[in-house]
């Protein structure tokens, strides 16, 4: 009998559970609990942090858990790599359903980063004004090239005080390179900081900045450990499937 473990958070991983459920295969849909008011799944749901590798291999364990499939945004990675060790420590068969990332086309300036903190680095010393496309707990580094007039946006309003002044956007995606246009000419964008999570939902905004000629420092994925890893939903059930004809 399978009983799959979701990590999810992503558009992939709500079309992953569309499909789980459409199947009648048992599952588990687990939310990192970041956004406000989450979309609702066809699964059980449970909201929140395990508690690190052995909060996650015992819920494996207690839930009788047979299959993980990693469904988390490619950027994700303490969970991610949280996920390899407790499939590891309870050998659990484990998935990662990841979009591949994007890559550089004719007429994209791109300045390619390791992490957040070069990112920054690679920001001009002269005043610009900065579309930071990065989820909320990573701008704090930001605040150390004041200069720039900053443009967030996040899913939620934020709770907390920014850590410098910004104009902040609340909006969920998909976005369209119609709105991103928009949004980056009424805001007179110079400049871009992403992060390489490749799909189509995110890629509206790169696409806008090579339309607009602008440069993007773009953020590459962090290394994560060996793991299976898959781009299709499609792909994911029939890894379940397989294993059911096996009787894992
Ligand atoms: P992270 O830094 O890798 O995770 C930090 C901790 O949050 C994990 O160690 C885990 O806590 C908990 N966590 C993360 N995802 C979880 C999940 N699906 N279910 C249960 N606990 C989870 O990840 P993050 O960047 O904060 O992302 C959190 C969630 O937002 C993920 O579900 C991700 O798919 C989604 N998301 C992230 C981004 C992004 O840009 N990173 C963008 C869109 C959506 P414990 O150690 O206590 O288990």
């Amino acid at each position: 009998m399978i009983r799959a473990l979701i990590l999810g958070g992503t558009a992939d991983a709500s079309l992953l559970a569309a499909e789980i459920a459409r199947a009648g295969i048992d599952a588990v849909y687990s939310y990192g609990g970041r956004t406000r008011a989450p979309a609702d799944q066809p699964l059980p749901t449970r909201i929140g942090g395990f508690g690190g590798v052995s909060g996650l291999a015992d819920c494996i364990r207690r839930e009788g858990i047979t299959h993980v499939i990693d469904a988390t945004h490619p950027f994700a990675a303490e969970m991610s790599r949280n996920a390899v060790a407790a499939c590891t420590e309870t050998g659990t068969p484990l998935i990662a359903l990841e979009r591949a990332p994007w890559t550089r086309v004719s007429g994209d300036n791109w300045i390619e980063m390791a992490n957040i903190n070069t990112a920054v680095a690679a920001l001009p010393d002269a005043p610009a004004n900065v579309f930071l496309a990065i989820g909320r707990q990573h701008i704090a580094p930001f605040a150390t090239k004041p200069q720039h007039s900053y443009t967030l946006r996040f899913v939620d309003p934020p709770e907390a005080p920014l850590p410098f002044p910004a104009d902040v956007i609340v909006s969920r995606g998909p976005f369209t390179l119609h709105g991103e246009l928009e949004m980056m000419r009424t805001r007179g964008i110079s400049w871009i900081v992403a992060r390489n999570s490749g799909g189509d939902g995110a890629r509206a905004k790169v696409d806008a900045a090579r339309r607009l000629g602008l440069p993007v420092v773009m953020i590459s994925r962090p290394q994560l450990p060996e793991r299976l890893r898959v781009e299709s939903v499609a792909e994911v059930v029939q890894w379940l499937g397989h294993r059911t004809r096996l009787g894992a």
